[in-house]
């Protein structure tokens, strides 16, 4: 079926009738046209990184990317093309074209599911399964991953965007208390009636026996920890109730 385009007609019709006329009924009407030899997705996939290129991120290259996306390259796609053809084409201009092309596709997020596996892609520790067994004591989805069972018990807890763990308190008559070791994403530590403290990769949080505390992702991101328990005396886990909505919205502003 032919592509129907007036925009050179609508445009440069009276001014220059001729290449109006190319435009819409050779370019669009024959080439573009030809679907039987490649496909108008093939041809968008062409047509943008020929135009990002030459650095022609302007209105036509809008029209371009807006065509791509009906043509079904999907921001996935349109993200992989762009990095690829960035290589070729010159870093800047692929820079202009995203910035382009995410006004086009939008910057909403991938689906939870793709993002867990991005996350985990990026930790040298496995993200390992749901953390069911302690999901009651926790706000949003958690996983957990057992790194060694032998002497010292060490666990990868990784928090989804927003999760975190209920106030508790890890007892012990002598020693005891946690440590937690940041190995991916942004987070929270709080004890109670303190301020948040944020965590990065690489901080080391030292949790006294007997202190009233939570850990957990920050609203916007995943966030992971090995948490080791400290060896201690009659050692056990009081869980308390969960940090309000109200106190965890107020974190990070
Ligand atoms: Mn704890």
């Amino acid at each position: 079926m032919a592509v129907k385009q007036t925009a050179g007609i609508e445009q440069l019709g009276g001014f220059a009738p001729k290449f109006a006329e190319l435009n819409d009924d050779v370019l669009f009407g024959e080439v573009w046209s030809r679907e039987d030899k490649l496909s108008l997705r093939d041809r968008s996939l062409v047509t943008v990184v020929a135009l990002m290129s030459q650095g022609l991120t302007d209105s036509s290259f809008r029209y371009h990317l807006e065509t791509a996306k009906k043509n079904g390259i999907s921001r996935e796609e349109i993200a992989e093309i762009l990095t690829h053809a960035a290589f070729y084409a010159g870093w800047p201009k692929s820079w202009a074209a995203f910035r382009m092309a995410k006004e086009v596709w939008g910057d909403e997020p991938a689906d939870a599911e793709t993002e867990k596996e991005r996350f985990a892609a990026s930790m040298i520790f496995p993200i390992g399964e749901p953390n069911d067994a302690f999901a009651k004591y926790f706000i949003g989805k958690s996983y957990l991953a057992p790194l060694t069972n032998s002497g010292l018990p060490v666990h990868n807890v990784t928090f989804e965007p927003g999760c975190r763990n209920n106030w508790h308190i890890h007892h012990a008559d002598e020693g005891g208390g946690q440590t937690l070791i940041c190995v991916a994403g942004h987070g929270w530590y709080q004890e109670e009636g303190k301020p948040a403290q944020a965590l990065e990769p690489g901080d080391v949080v030292n949790i006294p026996a007997g202190v009233k505390h939570w850990h957990g992702a920050r609203k916007d991101s995943w966030f992971a920890h090995l948490a080791i328990a400290v060896p201690g005396v009659n050692a056990s886990n009081e869980w308390l109730e969960p940090l309000t909505d109200e106190e965890y919205d107020k974190l990070g502003e």
